[in-house]
């Protein structure tokens, strides 16, 4: 695959895919900036060379028409004042406003198009929304690996109209990151799975087990382990079709000489709330009616030791309800560990989502090797599918 370092953009205009879906207040103000500073390295390495940028993406959920609350024009300041110049902007992503607009870049120059997802061609895939937005740029660049797991007009199809199209530095260094992780891991190797649900994280358990040294399972899916193994937990998550499952997990990590790490203790509340009453029990000792919203001191311990130890670590999920400051202890334990394992040496890749949020809550996005922008297209890369973003670029 090709990338923008092999291309010098003097004279050129650059379409470039970001990833600019970032929350806003109810005044529209951006209240996490992470995926425009991510973007930056890109965008400046083409205005340097004397190159133009049109900037695409999409912003929210909207249901495929214009809508206030989700117009990018809420981020034209924010872009004018990072480069400091003005950022011009097309109230349409396709059509001939955007065409004119972007036939009229000189070098140096930024034009951001409106939400993309305005239309809902993009997420359909639609070729002759995708031809339109192609003719706006003369190469293609695709720096949203958030969206990468998508066949959308604006992240693979649009790519086949462009006879230059190259990843930019985000796309480029997750996938580095991630094919560091997978292919060449320094070991020890641990793998940190937590979050609600094993149905969505079951395709990374199981290729993980082939990979890791230990794996850490932690959060709401640590229940059904717990249950299948004949524990009680009263109201705590249980995916109860996936019970045998998760024993027929721990059969294979023990075939297969992978330490599978379970809780040894919980903190059980008596409701799902910050102020609920909570006490610490042994894993598989839950109260009924009580459920389990954090993982609890031994285990943090336990786990903590295991990777602090560790040469390469992958974290995915929080152990608890850490949106709660009550039950998020054993998340922030497992973050400080992780940052201790970077510390003595080792690279530590932490998974978009959740866990992503907790280490740059916790101001610990710089202690940690690499925070991936991307959640869904991290773990399906992982999982060993085929990115319909990445694929569009390699042909
Ligand atoms: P995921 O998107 O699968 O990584 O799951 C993240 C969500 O799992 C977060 O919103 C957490 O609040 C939730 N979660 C983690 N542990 C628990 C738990 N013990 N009980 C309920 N929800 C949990």
């Amino acid at each position: 695959m090709r990338t923008i370092d092999d291309i010098n953009f003097k004279g050129k205009k650059a379409l470039i895919r970001v990833d600019f879906n970032v929350p806003l207040n109810e005044k529209y103000e951006i209240t996490d900036d992470t995926r425009i500073k991510a973007a930056v390295p890109t965008i400046k390495k083409i205005l340097d060379d004397g190159g133009s940028a049109i900037l695409m993406s999409h912003l929210g959920r909207p249901k495929g028409g214009p809508e206030e609350k989700f117009s990018l024009k809420h981020l034209v300041k924010e872009l004018s004042d990072r480069f400091g110049k003005e950022v011009k902007f097309a109230s349409d992503c396709v059509g001939s406003e955007a065409e004119s607009k972007a036939a009229e870049l000189k070098e140096g120059e930024i034009l951001l198009l409106e939400n993309l997802r305005f239309h809902n061609e993009e997420t359909k895939g639609d070729e002759a929304f995708a031809k339109k937005l192609s003719v706006l740029g003369d190469i293609y660049v695709n720096d949203a690996f958030g969206t990468a797991h998508r066949a959308h007009a604006s992240t693979s199809i649009v790519a086949q109209f462009f006879e230059e199209k190259v990843s930019g530095y985000v796309m480029s260094a997750e996938l580095e990151n991630a094919e560091k992780v997978l292919n060449n891991p320094e070991r020890p190797f641990t793998a940190i799975m937590g979050g609600a649900k094993i149905s969505d994280k079951i395709l990374i358990i199981e290729k993980l087990l082939d990979k890791v040294d230990n794996l850490i399972i932690g959060g709401g899916m640590s229940y059904t382990f717990s249950k299948a193994k004949g524990g009680k937990i009263g109201n705590s998550l249980l995916e109860e079709d996936k019970m045998d499952l998760s024993l027929e997990l721990v059969e294979k990590a023990k075939a297969k000489g992978v330490n599978l790490i379970l809780p040894l203790d919980t903190v059980e509340a008596d409701d799902f709330s910050n102020d609920a009453n909570k006490k610490v029990v042994k894993s598989g000792e839950i109260d009924d009616n009580w459920e389990g919203l954090d993982i609890g001191p031994d285990t943090i311990k336990l786990f903590a030791e295991t990777v602090a130890k560790s040469k390469t670590v992958l974290w995915n999920g929080p152990m608890g309800v850490f949106e709660f400051p009550a039950f998020a202890v054993g998340t922030e334990g497992i973050a400080e560990a992780v940052v201790q394992a970077t510390e003595n040496g080792g690279f530590s890749l932490i998974g978009g989502g959740d866990s992503a949020s907790a280490i740059n809550n916790l101001g610990y996005g710089d202690k940690v090797s690499y925070v991936s922008t991307g959640g869904g297209a991290l773990l399906e890369y992982m999982e060993g599918k085929e990115l319909p973003g990445v694929k569009a670029l390699e042909n």
